[in-house]
């Protein structure tokens, strides 16, 4: 463990991210878990009385506190003209309850006269105010310098004269801010080092990812002395982003052997990461290091080979040290080892150099030529393998189905799905409805299924992706591939389907997904992504 500090910021700046917009309940469920994960401080919105929802998670957290977390309430130095007692922004920094204001006020010159239009004494005599009246009501204070580093560039003196103030006033600790991501570490490095020497307090830093150098800058600024980490999930934040914590967090504790976390709070980094992306509705981190679903897929054949021999041939960590996994991915690229590899894994007993698994590979590359595409259909991928060695068991067989969309003359559309099916010689035969025409086929399924399998109840299908495929040279229509996320508890599953009508491959994923569900909940082998 080390004096650093994990200060997040997800629910402030990353809700400025494009695309996110958060309810109170989607901020208290992020936040309960952040403080699980063992973040130090959650900063969790704005103090502005107009914040209707910030407003009510600080109230409901009033009721509920954080444990061992500490929340911070986040707002600008007074108005100009006014007294600090008098603004109602920077009264809630201290009536909102949160033991924690984290209070912004711009360093830079440029940006107090021409954005502000205050003069530069008035602009200090904000910080020095506001952080008074603050701190007497018994509140930590961390002051927040806005535009710090282009400051610095620009009028050394004046941007520290900002520090002085909020010094003077009595702030905790000084957050140093790349506002708008423009500087280079060493940049940061030296203008850090500078302040440290000559300031009696903590430094924290706040960087931006406007040239994806965020977690770069981070790092150097706690080379250089800083002790306060900010960053959000995921790197969401205003523009490109914020550094992101997910990457921050491992090469601090993993690289610099900075340790923040215990072992067993690293471990729980990618469930945060990608459960904080469901919360605010944004897609799962794929490519992200450390935390994406391919930060340790292995694709390549020499890779995939290299791996099999030993993992840290092309690993930098052991993935589960950040809660990750590792994936051989299954693609004619990665020849004939690594599938057999993949397909061994499953336990079925097959022999590599059997009949079935020439099999295999020859229906893979005929699937792979036709648009399908296993790599991130690994459900598909395992029920193929059943088939071909012999193992699978259809849980029903479809007799027929039919899909209507109707539209009539005031513009409302109808969906509806029939389907016929038996399951053991027992015939079902249902309707439903659905929001389009794969939600209705998928509906009918279930409610035709779920009599025979009652634990399809809790399989949900929670995502779906359709995208056009080349088309053979010979073929006259284009086919669409469609995948389907299907989700047990904590475990998902993918399933891919294509053809040229987009309900048949839509169907053929569902199956797939439903099928290998039903494989997990009846205690079989199986191998989910
Ligand atoms: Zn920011």
């Amino acid at each position: 463990m080390t004096d650093l500090l994990l200060y997040d910021t997800t629910l402030r700046d990353g809700a400025q991210t494009e695309g996110i917009s958060f309810s109170a309940d989607d901020k208290i469920k992020i936040a309960r878990k952040l403080a699980q994960l063992g973040v130090h401080y959650i900063e969790g919105g704005f103090s502005a009385p107009s914040m209707r929802t910030d407003m009510e998670f600080f109230a409901r957290l009033r009721e509920e506190p954080l444990g061992h977390a500490k929340l911070v309430v986040f707002g600008m130095t007074r108005r100009t003209g006014t007294k600090a007692d008098k603004d109602p922004a920077v009264r809630n920094l201290v009536e909102l309850g949160a033991p924690v204001a984290a209070i912004v006020a711009k360093t830079w010159d440029h940006h107090v006269t021409a954005a502000l239009r205050v003069d530069l004494e008035e602009n200090l005599a904000m910080i020095r105010d506001t952080l008074r009246f603050v701190k007497e009501h018994g509140v930590e204070v961390c002051f927040d310098a806005e535009h710090f580093f282009d400051g610095f560039k620009h009028n050394r003196d004046y941007a520290l004269k900002c520090l002085a103030a909020a010094a003077e006033a009595g702030a905790d600790t000084i957050c140093l801010c790349d506002t708008n991501g423009g500087a280079l570490p060493d940049e940061v490095r030296d203008i850090v080092q500078a302040v440290h020497q000559g300031i009696g307090i903590p430094l924290g830093i706040h960087a931006h990812n406007d040239c994806e150098l965020a977690v770069a800058n981070t790092l150097a600024a706690v080379e250089a002395g800083a002790v306060q980490v900010q960053g959000t999930i995921n790197g969401y934040g205003e523009r490109c982003g914020t550094a992101n914590l997910c990457s921050v967090i491992p090469n601090l504790q993993l690289k610099l052997d900075r340790g923040i976390l215990s072992e067993e709070q690293l471990a729980q980094l990618y469930e945060t990461a990608h459960y904080v992306a469901s919360v605010a509705n944004m897609p799962p981190p794929e490519r992200e290091a450390y935390v994406g679903r391919s930060a340790f897929s292995h694709k390549g054949g020499m890779h995939v080979d290299g791996m099999m021999k030993s993992p840290r041939t092309y690993e930098h960590i052991r993935p589960e040290l950040v809660g990750n996994e590792r994936r051989f991915l299954v693609s004619d690229q990665a020849g004939r080892g690594a599938v057999m590899f993949k397909a061994q894994a499953l336990d079925l007993g097959l022999d590599k150099d059997s009949p079935q698994a020439k099999e295999i590979m020859e229906r893979l590359k005929e699937m792979e030529h036709a648009g399908y595409q296993f790599d991130g259909a690994e459900a598909s991928f395992e029920l193929l393998v059943q088939k071909s060695v012999g193992k699978y068991q259809p849980r029903f067989d479809l007799e027929g189905f039919r899909v209507i969309v109707e539209k009539d003359r005031t513009g409302e559309i109808r969906t509806e799905a029939t389907i016929k099916l038996k399951v053991d010689g027992v015939e079902e035969h249902t309707a439903a409805e659905g929001d389009g025409p794969v939600h209705a086929l998928d509906n009918a399924l279930r409610k035709a299924l779920e009599r025979f399998y009652p634990q399809l109840k809790g399989i949900r299908l929670t995502d779906f992706k359709v995208r056009v495929v080349d088309a053979p040279a010979q073929a006259t229509a284009a086919s669409v591939r469609v995948m389907i996320e299907s989700r047990a508890g904590a475990k998902t599953w993918t399933t891919v389907g294509v053809h040229t009508n987009i309900i048949e491959a839509s169907w053929q994923a569902l199956v797939d997904g439903v099928e290998y569900g039903l494989l997990q909940s009846l205690g079989e082998r199986g191998n989910a992504q």
